[in-house]
């Protein structure tokens, strides 16, 4: 359930103030808490999450947010600024992806205000191209197992029916031959994730763009999470089959900037192989009294601050700035790998890249997850089977953390050991807040999103100002 630490600290604001307050008041209270959540990842010991973690770097990125974050980007008369952030962040992207390697189609893009919304649209597309160049009527995707949970939510939400390949326990990858038997003449796309977010593994692309080659559907490969981080680690020289538009097949690919792209939360790329694809998504309606309506994807107004920071953290980076990032991070992955590797109790799951996840055989992994909590780590917890992960980021890479990691790491062997035969406290939850559940346990989502939405209504009396 959601904390809330403040409700003792802070006026707790049940109705909108009859008075406005001081800003530097504001901005005190606003300080206090960023300086404080700041705090429990800037040692390093949290996966994930925070990508950068340079603190110049995002008060850079708030200065170039700063200048346009209250312009509507929709209204482009008054913004020709955002066409140019908007279709050079998307040219770079589909050069990082290798677009000019394409001779079967016109490759272009879409900025999106996340992975799941970048999912969402290619998910969109394919419905749609579908419908209008294939007379499909009942349309189905298929995906791994381990691809995003933004797949189920998007498919939800579009009417797809979505079709889960098993992956194989040993390698994590998608089982292709399931995948093969499952493609039938109302299938608009694969999916393969390079990487997954759950181990860090990369689907069999090649593989699977050949099925969609053969049966004439798309393949979508989610590089949400490794999008911006693997083309650097291919050309550092670590052992990553391509999974871009080199490979042929793959007809999409989303890659968030807003993760390994070190731009500010809120944006993400999807980029096609063909225009068509793209195209077939568009919304527009002419004859409505408010004017004629158009938008390139699902949102209406986005903050054209958002087009702006993503665009300035692509070029200060530069090509050279993010492959001295993935260096580090890859170089620091590694030796966090080794130090799982050195014990015979863990086990690594598949053969992963820059995030990793393990599992032991002996002892209930969550022990693990118990013990290093107390020296300050958070990881995100996973099931089927339970295993903790780290996905590595600049954070872990000041000096020290990786070898942090190392020693931690012994300590709660030890202390896992000692405790074969008992369960552990934590369990695996996306997100990190505590608690479980199970598909059934509809309720429990009520409450804990609830604990997160309605804080403010539900807090006794005495805590409202
Ligand atoms: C993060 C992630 C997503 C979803 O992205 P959001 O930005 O959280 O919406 C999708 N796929 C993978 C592999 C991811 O890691």
């Amino acid at each position: 359930m959601a904390d809330f630490p403040y409700a003792d600290r802070f006026t707790v604001n049940r109705r909108l103030p009859d008075q406005g307050r001081p800003r530097e008041d504001i901005l005190a209270e606003l300080r206090m808490m960023a300086t404080e959540e700041d705090a429990a990842w800037e040692t390093g010991k949290c996966s994930g999450t925070m990508y950068c973690g340079d603190h110049e770097h995002y008060a850079y990125l708030n200065e170039a947010f700063g200048m346009f974050s209250h312009v509507n980007s929709l209204q482009r008369d008054l913004c020709p600024s955002a066409t140019k952030f908007e279709g050079e962040i998307l040219a770079m992207a589909l050069d990082l992806f290798h677009a000019d390697a394409v001779t079967d189609g016109n490759p272009v893009g879409l900025l999106t205000t996340g992975g799941t919304g970048s999912i969402l649209h290619a998910m969109l597309a394919y419905r749609e191209y579908g419908t209008k160049h294939r007379g499909i009527t009942r349309p189905n995707v298929i995906k791994p197992e381990s691809a995003h949970p933004a797949f189920a939510k998007s498919c939800h939400l579009l009417g797809i029916e979505l079709r889960i390949a098993p992956v194989d326990p040993e390698t994590t990858l998608v089982d292709l031959e399931w995948v093969a038997n499952n493609i039938d003449d109302q299938t608009v796309a694969l999916i393969g994730s390079a990487s997954n977010y759950g181990w860090g593994t990369i689907d069999p692309i090649a593989e699977l763009g050949q099925l969609a080659l053969q049966h004439g559907c798309g393949l979508h490969v989610d590089g949400c999470l490794g999008g911006f981080i693997l083309p650097f680690g291919e050309a550092l020289g670590y052992d990553i089959k391509p999974f871009d538009f080199r490979v042929p097949g793959v007809t999409s690919i989303s890659a968030d900037t807003h993760k390994y792209g070190y731009a500010l939360k809120g944006t993400s790329t999807l980029l096609f192989r063909d225009k068509a694809y793209r195209n077939a998504q568009y919304f527009f309606q002419s004859d409505w009294s408010g004017g004629k309506y158009h938008s390139p994807g699902i949102e209406g107004s986005r903050s054209g601050g958002m087009l702006a920071a993503t665009w300035a953290a692509m070029v200060s980076l530069g090509r050279e700035g993010y492959l001295k990032y993935a260096k580090a991070i890859f170089e620091t992955a590694d030796v966090m790998k080794a130090a799982v590797a050195s014990h015979p109790e863990l086990r690594m799951l598949g053969k992963p890249t820059y995030l990793f996840s393990f599992t032991s055989d002996d002892f209930d992994i969550y022990h693990i997850n118990d013990f290093m909590r107390k020296r300050g780590w958070r990881f995100n917890g996973q099931q089927y089977p339970n295993a903790i992960h780290m996905a590595v980021t600049r954070p872990q890479t000041q000096p020290g953390v990786a070898a942090q990691f190392t020693t931690d790491l012994a300590d709660a062997v030890v202390y896992a050991n000692e405790r074969r035969d008992t369960p552990a406290k934590s369990s695996g939850i996306y997100g990190g807040v505590e608690g479980g559940f199970t598909d059934e346990a509809e309720e429990f989502i009520n409450a804990m999103m609830g604990s997160m939405l309605d804080t403010q209504m539900s807090l006794p009396p005495e805590h409202v100002g």
